[in-house]
């Protein structure tokens, strides 16, 4: 029988390669009359049999917060995903060319993209487990989405997935996660908060001047980022709250949307 999510190879057409990541090109293409891109899996670089299952959930998350996933190619070689075009790329590489021009109201607007989208994740019971910047796409229309969601567990570059491994992404991981690699929508939460401070910091790099293993003891004495010059301290307070040590003192993504209508008002 015919999976109604496999990609029929005559469906999809690639054009020029927009990027290289994880686990290999980034390519444009046409699928169906949309504009897509079609992220290529080097096999050596992803444990795919696991990924196929995991697929089907992901393909069934929809929400317009977050990137979606159209389909897969997972019958011939190489794996191909999907994925929802996003003409201002990500998020973290569009902060940082904006620079000086955005305003309180854009930057707002961008943390409730994702606290959008993240609510629906959590409401569907799905970790993203790398939430950042640059894991987050911008759409033409300048709507901030959430890319990459979940795709972490199926990397197999153990410099990436090991806590005590150099890519693996320390500055945005709460210390239940560096401590005991568990993960959880608090800890999305923790890296929520991150990802508000690199927004009102214009895309700078958290403890950028600091090495992994200095970023890690200062959290453990209880220092945290300081307050971006841009943040309102209403937005401030949500940064801390979500940095709280304890998973269950931080906010969920759901209690974060309701504070919304009274960010609003800032
Ligand atoms: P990975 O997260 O697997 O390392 P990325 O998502 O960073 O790979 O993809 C590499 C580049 O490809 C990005 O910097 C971005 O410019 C481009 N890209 C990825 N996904 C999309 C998309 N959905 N729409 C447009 N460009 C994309």
């Amino acid at each position: 029988s015919k999976d109604q999510w496999e990609v029929d190879p005559e469906e999809l057409i690639l054009g020029q390669e927009l990027g290289s990541g994880q686990f290999g090109l980034v390519l444009e293409g046409r699928w169906r009359d949309k504009k897509v891109a079609v992220k290529t899996i080097r096999e050596e670089c992803m444990s795919d049999e696991e990924f196929k299952e995991e697929a089907r959930v992901m393909m069934r998350l929809s929400h317009c917060k977050l990137v979606q996933l159209y389909a897969v190619r997972t019958q011939c070689s190489p794996m191909c995903l999907v994925f929802e075009f996003m003409d201002n790329g990500c998020l973290s590489d569009y902060l940082r060319a904006r620079k000086g021009r955005l305003s309180q109201e854009a930057m707002l607007g961008m943390c409730l993209d994702v606290s959008e989208g993240m609510a629906y994740l959590e409401s569907s019971n799905f970790i993203h487990r790398d939430l950042a910047a640059r894991n987050c796409l911008v759409s033409k229309k300048n709507e901030v989405k959430i890319s990459d969601f979940g795709m972490t567990r199926f990397v197999l570059d153990d410099q990436y997935t090991s806590s005590q491994c150099s890519k693996f992404p320390i500055r945005w991981s709460a210390p239940e996660v560096i401590k005991y690699c568990k993960f959880s929508s608090k800890s999305d939460v923790w890296s929520f908060g991150v990802l508000m401070w690199e927004v009102y910091n214009e895309g700078r790099i958290p403890y950028e001047n600091r090495s992994n293993v200095d970023v890690v003891e200062s959290l453990s004495k209880g220092l945290r980022l300081l307050k971006p010059r841009l943040a309102p301290d209403a937005i401030h307070k949500l940064m801390t709250w979500c940095w709280k040590e304890k998973p269950e003192d931080r906010p969920s993504f759901v209690v974060l949307l309701h504070e919304r209508a009274f960010l609003s008002d800032l």
